[in-house]
């Protein structure tokens, strides 16, 4: 059983008071490094929601200063930043992540929280410069009303700071529902928010069932906006049913991300940067690249480079100091890698890299080494569904305009790579990409200072940046008479 000092109190938080599922029924949480149980925590449904949703709806009649909100997001900011290693520890512990992504993941939690701190103010009433019509026009940010805020498992603290601060920010009182298989980042960050002096009812958190939870904030009127990352199926069974209530959503669901690595390319900083950014959180992240795709000329040459550098890391329990790779989340995602590499295999392609693992027994997470493929063929589950893991299927292609093709050959469109030297041809490519998010000569992902989010199937709405900032508000616009005296 983990014991922190951040999670003495392990509870749903309802109107400023930790807790208990009414039913009294628990779920497990457990390491996926070892399987051990690392806490129970209740299973919430209904009746708690909407106890939350209640408690929330009462806070949203007292509004706060813009001053005050900026407080409490610096605070909530200098509390993370104060207990990273307590928090990374509990990240890596139930996510299973190395311990260095896990504090790493603190500081960019704690990122979003700064950023809203310092840009708050643009929330600010103005008044327009120009008067038409003779009179005073001035834009209010109202905040839209009670948020609910679901998130997944694989960034349990930094999923949810990504909407949180934007929430707050716009003084919007908030239900919290976070992925059954990592709640507790988040029950610590709640115990932080509680020490940052936050209201009763401005921040509550449920936890449990989840369709039951959804239901209650699709459903309820005082619940204006809805952001939830996750797959892309919840996000439009989240979709049909706000329909109905006209709420707003936010959604950043799955993404399919291409690497392009054009012949002119640095190849060492390709290679580099695929590793970086295909192996954090072994491969469960949704701006990880599903696919790369290398122009023929240097496919020896780039994947001989990923191989030895694949071949390099170390695959094992986040908590250990040398580990590079953690386990895979559960056997679910698991069997999906497992399945995306078989289909390859049968379809031609063969492993350059990793390959495939036996089922590991009872008391062992669920490893998988890094694996690289090459023949890939363009039919592949691994090339067209998003794998959620340690594996790099390698497609060659001729043309510029067959790279672009193929990259926008997918439903998705959250985030791509290029790698060119080629700057007129880099302007060309970014262009022509149907992605929220395009790295160029990097494989870096989001930030908390810009907008982050995806286009076609992967959703609408932007986190990070000042687009972020006004997910949670309602412009009102005044027109006051000018009265001539
Ligand atoms: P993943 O595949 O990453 O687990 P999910 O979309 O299943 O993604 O889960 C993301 C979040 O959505 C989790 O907090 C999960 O509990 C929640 N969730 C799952 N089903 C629903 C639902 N019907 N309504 C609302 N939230 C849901």
């Amino acid at each position: 059983m983990i014991r922190s000092d951040l999670l003495q109190n392990i509870g749903g938080y309802i109107d400023g008071r930790w807790s208990p599922a009414d039913s009294g029924a628990q779920s497990p949480v457990v390491n996926p490094a070892t399987r051990e149980l690392l806490a129970n925590v209740p299973q919430m449904g209904r009746d708690e929601t909407l106890r939350a949703v209640e408690a929330a709806e009462q806070s949203l009649c007292k509004p706060t200063s813009i001053n005050k909100r900026r407080q409490w997001l610096a605070h909530i900011a200098d509390l993370l930043v104060k207990h990273r290693d307590e928090l990374g520890r509990i990240v890596t512990l139930e996510n299973g992540k190395p311990l260095k992504e896990g504090k790493g993941e603190v500081d960019y939690a704690a990122g979003f929280f700064r950023y809203c701190a310092q840009h708050v103010t643009k929330l600010r009433s103005r008044k327009l410069k120009e008067q038409p019509r003779s009179h005073q026009w001035t834009v209010h940010y109202r905040p839209a009303g009670v948020a609910g805020l679901i998130t997944p498992w694989n960034f349990p603290l930094a999923m949810i700071a990504k909407k949180l601060p934007a929430a707050i920010a716009a003084d919007c009182p908030c239900v919290i529902k976070p992925a059954g298989q990592t709640p507790l980042s988040t029950i610590a960050l709640v115990a932080l928010i509680e020490e940052a002096g936050l209201p009763a009812g401005r921040i509550n958190l449920v936890m449990g069932k989840a369709a039951e939870i959804g239901g209650v904030l699709c459903e309820h009127p005082s619940v204006r906006s809805i952001s939830f990352t996750g797959s892309t199926e919840v996000g439009k069974t989240l979709a049909r049913n706000v329909a109905n209530h006209v709420k707003r959503l936010a959604l950043e669901l799955g993404g399919n991300a291409p690497f392009v690595v054009f012949d002119d390319a640095d190849l060492e900083l390709a290679a580099d940067h695929l590793i970086q950014n295909k192996f954090r959180a072994s491969g469960q992240t949704c701006v990880c690249t599903n696919r790369v795709y290398v122009q023929r000329g240097v496919a020896d040459a780039f994947t001989s480079k990923l191989v030895e550098r694949a071949n390099r890391l170390k695959v094992g329990d986040g908590m250990l100091e040398d580990t590079d790779i953690g386990p895979l989340i559960d056997k679910a995602g698991f069997d999906k890698v497992r399945q995306h590499v078989e289909d390859a295999l049968a379809q031609g392609a063969r492993c350059v890299a990793g390959g495939m693992p036996p089922t590991p027994p009872e008391n062992q997470g669920y490893f998988f080494p890094p694996t690289v493929m090459r023949n890939v063929g363009e039919n592949s589950r691994c090339v067209i569904e998003e794998t959620f893991g340690p594996l790099v299927p390698i497609i060659e292609f001729d043309k510029e305009s067959d790279a672009i093709t193929r990259a926008n050959g997918t439903e998705y469109g959250l985030a791509a790579y290029v790698f060119t030297r080629d700057e007129r041809r880099a302007r060309r490519v970014i262009a022509s990409l149907q992605f929220g998010h395009v790295g160029h000569n990097s494989g870096t992902g989001p930030t908390p200072e810009a907008p982050f989010g995806g286009m076609k199937q992967s959703g609408f709405g932007r986190e990070g940046g000042i687009e972020g900032l006004m997910e949670f508000v309602e412009p009102q616009t005044e027109a006051s008479a000018i009265v001539q005296h």
